[in-house]
Order: structure tokens, then C-alpha cells, then sequence
């Protein structure tokens, strides 16, 4: 294997070139980003970042000379527009073709647009440094924001919003945040933490019209309620970016198939971070994860199966989110759970144990950063669900 490819100048892409290199590959490297940037961080373009203003510098995953010193050429600017599996050539955006023998897919994910009811262009989405900073420009102290969605997206930018003086109010179409993944109870927690720091929670309510005035956003709910809004965001979910693979014989379900490995169903070509689905081995599940630590670790198991290693990819997955003061961590997977068991273990904070088949799943923990620490051992060990519940 002498040219391998990583498209997608993600998290995912930099430890993959990362695990290429310390692994011993010789070959030519080429990083292809759809965005003018050096690969950057963006979980704080949610928190700190959209506070402050972004500034790609003070995010950057790697210095700028990192990429030179490591061999990597880069072709930033250019997205991936197909693939041509047979001939072993990635199609780029503008008609450069440029082939490779071994490619990495880390393109990772796009937001959900409102559609229709966006007719407007008002509706500010975050996921990119761009996005960050036209969001920023418009989080001015008093004007009153509007965010479609309570996920994570919409919660920590409506804290973070919060917490620079603007007047917050949340829609979403849930009776509570957070439910389809984290359940009612510890949903309730969060809407509780948000209301109790001035957020005006709109559950259970659908959007139904947006419409653009000279004095700012009127947003009507299905109920008849209006809203005047001076700024809006959507975060109401994101979907693989997977419209270029399209045709390509790579196969795709709702993120790019992979086996234990890593590996699509095409030779020569892995996939890692929030693009992929592939069987995670504890779990005895398919799944895709959105989330930066599975970007980093997938990034590079994927290119080490590259270089025909074959070991699974069975990294507990974790996240964490900065909500006003909670800080919530969790690992292991919370979906199909059928045990739920949420402890308040202080004024601000909390634990929620997630089990099924009478073994734990995974654990969240608010401001309580070392029980995590108890529960990822118990989740890896596959602790019965009565043991763990009986420990306290
Ligand atoms: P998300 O977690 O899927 O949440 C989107 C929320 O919007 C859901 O509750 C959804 O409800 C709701 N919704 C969908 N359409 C709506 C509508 N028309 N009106 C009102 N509500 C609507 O997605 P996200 O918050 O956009 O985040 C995107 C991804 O980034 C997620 O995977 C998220 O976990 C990840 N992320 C992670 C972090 C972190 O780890 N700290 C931070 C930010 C983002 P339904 O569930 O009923 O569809």
C-alpha cells in the first residue's frame, strides 16, 4: 500500500494519518477537506468558543507544521464528489480525480435542516467554525433566541446563550429533552437544571411556521403559540455524509457499514468517527456514535485495518457536555435500555445507570466525574444489573 487517502479533514483523519505513521507506513499520505481549514476541534464551538468567538488558531487539532512534518499533502477547499471503487480513484468536487490504494472515509456528519419551514434562510445551524461564527456574531446581551431542538446541541447552546445575557426559549417536539436517548427521568433533570437558570422550555410543541418580519423571527408552534425572535437555532439532529458515496458500491445504511473492523464492504476502503456503523463487539450491536472520543479512537483502529490488522473496534463509547454547571459524562450506550435507575447524589448532581438483560450498559454522571470512573469498569466487566444497583 502506497497511497492511501483520508477524506474528511476531521478528528477522525488526524488520528488515522496519526496511526499510520507511528505504525510504521511509508507511503503518501493525502488529507482531503471539504472546508478551507486545517482539521479543528468542535465540541467548544457549542461552549467556550461560541462565547468567546471562534478562532481557528486556538482550535486546531495539530499546528499548522504537523501536517508537513508528518508527509501529508493537503487538499483543503475540495470535497469529495464520488468514487470510482474499480479503478481505485476519489472524485473531487471541480473534476480532480485522485487515486489511491488504501482510503479512509471520515467525513463524519451534516446538520438536519428545518426544510420547508426554513424557506426563510434565517435558521442558524452549528457545526462548523463558520456556523460558530456567524452564530456569535448575533448572541448579543437581551435579544431573545430561539432553539429548535433540546438534544445536546440545542441545550448547551441555549446555556451558553443563557449565560451571555440573552433571553433563551427552547422547542422541541419531545414532551421531554433528551428522552429518546437518556429516558423521561434524567431528561426531566435537564429540563429542570434549564429552567431553573431562566430557560423557557417549549415541550411537547411542534413548529409550524417561521417567518421572517422587519422586526425580528415570529415563530408559531402547532398549539397557536407565537414567539418573537430575534436570533434561531436548529439543532435538531445530523445525518451521515454520505452523498458522494452514492452509486459507489460502498454499501451505506444510515452511515457507511462496516465490519468489527472497521472495514466497508468494499477492499481498500475503512471508515471511522460519526459516519460509521459497525457491529461493536460488547454490545453485540450495530451502531453509529456521535461523538468525539469514538472519532479519535475509530480514526485509528480504521487505518490500522488498513495495514491489515483485524483486530475489532470495541472502545467504550463517552462523551461529555457542559450545561450552565453540570457537567455531564457518559459512557457505554443508553439506548434499548430496559433497567433506568437515576440517583440524585447531590444538590447539582446526579447518577443515571442504564442496564438491560440484567447487565449494565452505561452510566451518566453529572458533577460526579469519579463514579464515571466505577461504572466504565463495571460496563467493561458486563457487572450484573443487580450488583451494580445494590453497590450504591
Ligand atoms: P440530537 O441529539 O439528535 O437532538 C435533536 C433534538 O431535536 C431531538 O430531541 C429531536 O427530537 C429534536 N427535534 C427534531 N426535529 C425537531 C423539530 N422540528 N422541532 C423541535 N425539535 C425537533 O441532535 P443535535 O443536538 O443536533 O446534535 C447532533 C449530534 O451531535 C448528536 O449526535 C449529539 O449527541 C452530538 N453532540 C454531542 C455533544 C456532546 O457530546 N457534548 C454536543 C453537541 C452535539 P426527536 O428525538 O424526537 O427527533
Amino acid at each position: 500500500m502506497n497511497r492511501i487517502v483520508v477524506v474528511g479533514a476531521s478528528l477522525a483523519a488526524v488520528h488515522a494519518v496519526e496511526a499510520l505513521r507511528t505504525h510504521g507506513y511509508e507511503g503518501e499520505i493525502t488529507l482531503v477537506g471539504a472546508e478551507p481549514h486545517l482539521p479543528y476541534d468542535r465540541p467548544p464551538l457549542s461552549k467556550e468558543a461560541l462565547r468567546s468567538g471562534p478562532e481557528l488558531d486556538g482550535l486546531l487539532l495539530r499546528e499548522p507544521g504537523w501536517y508537513g512534518d508528518q508527509g501529508v499533502e493537503l487538499r483543503l477547499g475540495r470535497a469529495a464528489a464520488g468514487l470510482d471503487v474499480r479503478q481505485r480513484q476519489l472524485l473531487l468536487e471541480g473534476g480532480r480525480e485522485l487515486a489511491y490504494d488504501g482510503l479512509v472515509i471520515a467525513t463524519g456528519c451534516t446538520p438536519r435542516s428545518l426544510g420547508d419551514l426554513d424557506e426563510t434562510g434565517s435558521v442558524h445551524v452549528v457545526r462548523s467554525l463558520a456556523d460558530a461564527a456567524a452564530l456569535h456574531a448575533e448572541l448579543v446581551p437581551g435579544r431573545h433566541l430561539v432553539v429548535v431542538g433540546a438534544g445536546f446541541i440545542g441545550l448547551e447552546v441555549a446555556a451558553t446563550a443563557r449565560r451571555m445575557g440573552l433571553d433563551v426559549s427552547v422547542v422541541e417536539t419531545a414532551p421531554v429533552p433528551l428522552t429518546r436517548v437518556l429516558g423521561d427521568r434524567v431528561g426531566g433533570w435537564f429540563r429542570d437544571h434549564h429552567k431553573a437558570n431562566g430557560v423557557d422550555l417549549y415541550l411537547g410543541s411542534a413548529l409550524d411556521q417561521i417567518e421572517v418580519t422587519k422586526g425580528g423571527t415570529k415563530i408559531r408552534l402547532g398549539d397557536g403559540t407565537t414567539l418573537a425572535a430575534d436570533v434561531v437555532v436548529a439543532g435538531i439532529g445530523v445525518a451521515p455524509a454520505t452523498g458522494w458515496l452514492d452509486g459507489s458500491g460502498v454499501e451505506v445504511s444510515d452511515g457507511v457499514v462496516c465490519d468489527q473492523s472497521l472495514r466497508t464492504s468494499v477492499p481498500g476502503v475503512v471508515a471511522a468517527g460519526d459516519v460509521a456503523r459497525w457491529h461493536h463487539p460488547l454490545f453485540d450491536e450495530t451502531m453509529r456514535v456521535e461523538q468525539w472520543r469514538n472519532a479519535a479512537e475509530q480514526g485509528g483502529r480504521a487505518a490500522l485495518s488498513l495495514l491489515g490488522e483485524t483486530e475489532a473496534f470495541a472502545a467504550l463509547p463517552y462523551f461529555w457536555s457542559d450545561q450552565f454547571d453540570a457537567t455531564a459524562r457518559f459512557v457505554g450506550v443508553a439506548s434499548g435500555a430496559r433497567q433506568i435507575e437515576v440517583r440524585q447524589t447531590g444538590d447539582h448532581s446526579m447518577v443515571a445507570l442504564f442496564g438491560r438483560d440484567d447487565v449494565i450498559r452505561g452510566a451518566l454522571c453529572v458533577n460526579a466525574p469519579r463514579l464515571l470512573v466505577r461504572y466504565q469498569k463495571a460496563i467493561l466487566d458486563q457487572v450484573s444489573w443487580g450488583d451494580v444497583a445494590e453497590s450504591g
